[in-house]
């Protein structure tokens, strides 16, 4: 795609003034807000000793089409299951209901370990519960390019109703294209109103099966542990309709959710195992570090031999710390490990400003802005808006300030933020110079409208 001049004078880090004036000296007379081409761009980068890559595009795995015989070697796997919701409706409540009734702590001195993933049974199966509820973790995890989540369980209080961090993690669920289920919280309280709750959740497409749509909903209280049961099941039954599967016999591979230094074991890490087994010495590659499996526990801390697809363990034996979003992966020998390593170092030397590239043509966006009044005026600009071949897809709305959580959700989506009337916070900053998300804030409607058709311009030009 193209760049604008002051977007590429920030990549290149130097003022937008320098570069108009490089762009003269190729007698290219250009202003800041001015699209370039990307065989300017090139050029330009080539000048600052930059290289230029294309951001691929996400590619779905859900899509990923397997041969008959790969198709046959998969096994059911247990879901992972994300808690979401706005803050005080009992997430972390839910969550400890659910480990107090589910895991049988009396086997290992009823220790458990916090490990970032918990593993519970109900009649006999298993689902693996992510431990830090929220949307804020589950994003970032994917702005990193890591889809671990299969299924997100929404929280909303039948007291309280929707509230706007409802509506955030539905919109991040649904960017992630995690399928949703709502659990009716505190329905043990006189005030508890689940009808009103299911009314609110519809104006955002969420429809219980009951009025003719495809959400589950189930009523519960996570203080007084009813209908814990229930819920365990309406996963299980939408896990079965996902036909979650994975191939137990590949080498292992899984995504890093947690990382620690141990004060015996060295680096330690949380993986979700989501292909193959993985075994004790097993060699791997996780990012920029490698190691050879030493120790393997799960979330009770008992030792384990070998792990397979969708398990939570927490591994030692890591040459250095990981991160968070760094996917392992099991490889022949160490040989091949440091080959790996050395390879994906000299890639990050050579590729510093990354230009977008648009594969569907679609370009997220959200928009924030500081009245309710003109949030709508600015949706329904965008909703008239007349471009082709691209659609403009809001992923996310509301009014306040732009935060971390936006942000990340851009990362993740690969997609922009609008502020209109608003800023960024301190946080939010960071993520925006970290994450590499263009960010945009404007006082006039008209100039959002204005910039988007010239972005999309952009966009649909040759890619480099
Ligand atoms: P979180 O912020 O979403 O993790 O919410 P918490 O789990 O910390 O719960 C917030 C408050 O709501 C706590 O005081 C809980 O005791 C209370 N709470 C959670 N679930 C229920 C419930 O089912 N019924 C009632 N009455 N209170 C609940």
């Amino acid at each position: 795609g193209s760049m604008r001049v002051k977007d590429l004078a920030e990549a290149l880090s130097i003022s937008p003034t320098e570069l108009i004036m490089e762009l003269l000296n190729m007698k290219i007379l250009a202003n800041v807000n001015q699209m370039l081409d990307p065989d300017i761009i090139k050029e330009i980068a080539k000048k600052y000793g930059y290289k230029v890559e294309e951001i691929k595009p996400r590619v779905s795995l859900k899509k990923k089409t397997l041969s008959p015989e790969e198709e046959a070697k998969l096994k059911p796997r247990p879901p992972v299951v994300v808690v979401m919701g706005h803050v005080d409706h009992g997430k972390t409540t839910l969550l400890d209901a659910i480990r107090q009734t589910k895991i049988a702590e009396k086997e290992y001195g009823g220790i458990t370990q916090h490990i970032g993933a918990s593993m519970v049974e109900h009649n006999g199966r298993k689902i693996v519960f992510l431990d830090t509820p929220g949307h804020e973790a589950f994003t970032a995890l994917r702005a990193r390019g890591a889809q671990v989540t299969d299924i997100a369980v929404l929280v909303v209080a039948a007291d309280d109703g929707v509230m706007p961090q409802t509506v955030e993690a539905i919109n991040h669920a649904k960017a992630a294209d995690v399928p949703i289920i709502v659990a009716i919280n505190k329905i043990d309280k006189p005030e508890a109103n689940p009808e009103r709750v299911k009314q609110q959740l519809s104006e955002y497409g969420l429809i219980p099966e009951e009025w003719g749509g495809d959400t589950i909903m189930v009523p519960i209280s996570a203080k007084k542990k009813q209908g814990i049961d229930q819920l365990l099941e309406m996963i299980l039954l939408l896990s079965d309709i996902l036909e979650l599967k994975a191939d137990p016999d590949k080498p292992a591979k899984g995504t890093i959710i947690e990382t620690k230094m141990d004060k015996g074991r060295g680096p330690v890490a949380t993986v979700i195992i989501q292909e193959g087994t993985l075994r004790l010495r097993d060699v791997f590659v996780a990012g920029d570090v490698m190691g050879r499996v030493r120790t393997m526990f799960d979330d009770k801390g008992r030792p384990l031999k070998e792990a397979f697809p969708s398990w939570p363990v927490e591994v030692s034996g890591f040459d250095e710390l990981p991160q968070a979003g760094d996917i392992l992966e099991v490889v022949e020998d160490e040989e091949t490990a440091k080959r790996i390593l050395e390879e994906r170092k000299q890639k990050k030397e050579t590729s510093n400003i990354e230009v977008w590239g648009l594969g569907e043509k679609v370009l997220p966006i959200i928009v924030k802005a500081d009245t309710q009044g003109s949030l709508e005026a600015i949706l329904q600009t965008i909703d008239k808006m007349h471009t082709e071949d691209i659609t403009i897809k809001v992923i996310h709305s509301g009014v306040g300030g732009i935060t971390e959580s936006d942000v990340m959700l851009a990362s993740a989506s690969k997609g922009m933020i609008i502020g209109f009337n608003v800023r960024p916070d301190s946080k939010a900053q960071q993520a925006i110079s970290k994450e590499k998300v263009i960010a945009k804030t404007y006082r006039i409607i008209y100039e959002i409208i204005e910039d988007l058709q010239n972005y999309i311009k952009g966009l649909k030009e040759p890619q480099i």
